[in-house]
């Protein structure tokens, strides 16, 4: 672990962010980055986990029980989860961390994301949604509701660590649909490209 001092790019104090960094080695993945900003004089906080080495695309996807909700789960920066059957997704973004958790963890991210989509939401169709989401989480938490949690990363930088835990490649095609959480250049004629040109 080491430490470190610089100035604070929130409220530009001199030598006041402690940055820690500690390097892990997690076994059949690779060594593995996180890294603690905080500011004493403002308070200013941020972590992130960075995968150390180059990995190829990756999806996992593990049904989720009571007997495997601490499974441990490295997210990644640039991974898209999911949990289909209760229509749950985050997307990269330019906001997103990477972070080490295990299952249970990563559904008290979603259970607080879901909290403040209603905490917000004025209409009444999306604030029914959002309470049938949070019965959903808590019926996973209980094991009384079955679900599949996928994690999928085109840099490989995430994992499901469970013996239950499906690798598998992702194809082009699904590589294509993730967003990375970089800044890509859009545009609806690049889509075409895809398409063979022998074909009519
Ligand atoms: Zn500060």
């Amino acid at each position: 672990m080491s430490k470190m001092f610089a100035d604070c790019p929130i409220c530009k104090a001199s030598q006041k962010l402690e940055v820690t960094t500690k390097t892990e080695k997690i076994p059949y993945f690779g060594e593995i980055m996180e890294s603690t900003l905080l500011c004493h004089e403002c308070g200013y906080k941020h972590a992130d986990t960075i995968c150390v080495e180059k990995k190829e695309p990756v999806k996992y996807t593990l049904t989720v029980e009571k007997e495997n909700l601490n499974a441990r789960v490295v997210k990644s920066q640039s991974s898209t989860i999911t949990i289909p059957e209760i229509g749950l997704k985050v997307e990269p973004g330019p906001q997103s961390q990477g972070y080490v958790s295990n299952v249970e963890g990563v559904l008290d991210r979603f259970e607080k994301a879901v909290k403040t989509a209603l905490s917000w939401a004025e209409d009444e169709q999306v604030k029914k949604n959002a309470v049938i989401i949070l019965e959903d989480i808590a019926k996973v938490k209980e094991g009384k509701k079955e679900v599949t949690l996928v994690v999928e990363d085109p840099f490989g930088h995430s994992i499901i660590m469970h013996e239950n835990a499906l690798k598998s490649e992702l194809t082009e095609d699904e590589i294509k649909k993730l967003k990375t959480g970089f800044t890509t250049f859009e545009s609806d004629e690049l889509e075409t490209d895809n398409q063979d040109p022998s074909e009519d």
